[in-house]
């Protein structure tokens, strides 16, 4: 008798029941992070076992099965990426794949070690760079990340240094970093660097987070409104609304909390052990390690495309669809942001 296969897994693209084809792919490379931030690391982490992690050899693999299902951008995350030896040499690795499809290669980074790093991922041939700061004041950053500011900003200017583009991108918490709006935004338009605030979310690894935390989009524009003149520009298909300041420059918000970007969420995530994520706040992960396995010994990937499509193909329609679904066990740690 012949099987019957669902149409989600005879799709020859990554795309959801709401039609929203998946064309970028972050890797978290490791659980594992330097900095304490408060609004996503807990206080007492677990972390996943080394030999749990799927390995560079195998993470190759996956990346070149989806970018034969239309993924075009990576970006590799963690945890702090440039904490796990090796991921330089993947992401050279990974320049074999521009040949099937692949058109970017991205980190996100906390900049800790980039000063060290930065000349090797230009090498290693990065594309690009976020680069998470949310304060420029020493000691308030010290509070934040429990890490020193100095080292960031030398990474950063690394980074300039190489030629490696770069945005930076800062979290807002309610009585805790908000004062820096305006010194951040001052500070960027003076460099030209492209800075992005980011609505803290619901991903925390110890889950004080509450609603009354968020520093809004339109808090933000509040505090800006002053001292600039603003005018938004149309959303492209980015996450983060551009607004234009004084005509000469732009900065971006993430307003996941105010203003969800799922309508259009072209994403997907996979975990350092092996779980993909179809949305940052879904509750289930697919574990993919047995199947990417047994792909990798059998070079079959029908099983894995069998798991992968309808996965992708079930992924809720937003934010907004999930919020209020029981505590998740996952944190930003984790998955990455
Ligand atoms: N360690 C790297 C870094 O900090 O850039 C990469 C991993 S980090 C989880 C990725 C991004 O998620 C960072 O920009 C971070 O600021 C952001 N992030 C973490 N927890 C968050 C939360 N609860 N709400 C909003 N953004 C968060
Ligand atoms: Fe580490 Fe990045 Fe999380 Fe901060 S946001 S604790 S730097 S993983």
């Amino acid at each position: 008798m012949m099987k019957h296969e669902s149409p989600e897994t005879m799709l020859p693209i990554l795309q959801d029941q709401y039609g929203r084809i998946k064309r970028k792919l972050r890797i978290s490379v490791t659980d594992r992070c330097n900095f304490k931030c408060v609004y996503c690391m807990p206080e007492h982490p677990e972390w996943m076992k080394k030999q749990d992690l799927l390995s560079f050899e195998a993470l190759l693999v996956f990346c070149q099965y989806m970018v034969k299902q239309g993924i075009e951008n990576i970006r590799i995350t963690g945890g702090e990426p440039l904490m796990r030896k090796g991921v330089v040499h993947f992401i050279r690795d990974l320049q074999s794949l521009r040949a099937i499809g692949l058109k970017r290669i991205s980190i996100t980074t906390n900049g800790h070690y980039l000063a060290k790093y930065a000349e090797q991922l230009k090498q290693a041939g990065l594309d690009d760079l976020n680069i998470s700061l949310d304060s420029l004041d020493a000691d308030q950053f010290k509070q934040l990340t429990k890490k020193d500011l100095a080292p960031v900003l030398s990474g950063i200017q690394a980074a300039q240094r190489v030629g490696l583009p770069f945005k930076i991108n800062c979290v807002l918490i309610k009585g805790q970093n908000e004062d820096q709006i305006l010194p951040m935004v001052n500070w960027a338009k003076q460099q030209n660097i492209p800075l992005r605030f980011i609505e803290f979310m619901p991903l925390d690894g110890d889950q004080h987070w509450t609603d009354q935390a968020v520093v809004s989009e339109a808090d933000i524009l509040a505090q800006l409104q002053p001292h600039y003149d603003i005018h938004v520009l149309q959303q492209q298909h980015e996450p983060a609304r551009q607004y234009r300041l004084d005509d000469q420059y732009t900065i971006g918000i993430i307003s996941t909390i105010t203003h969800s970007f799922c309508g259009d969420c072209d994403r997907i995530r996979l975990t350092a052990q092996g779980e993909l994520y179809n949305c940052l706040f879904a509750q289930q992960g697919l574990n993919i390690k047995p199947y990417l396995q047994r792909a990798i010994k059998e070079k079959m990937f029908q099983q894995l495309d069998q798991q992968i499509k309808p996965y992708i193909w079930h992924k809720a329609k937003g934010y907004h669809a999930i919020q209020n679904q029981h505590v998740r066990k996952i944190s930003m740690h984790m998955l990455g942001g």
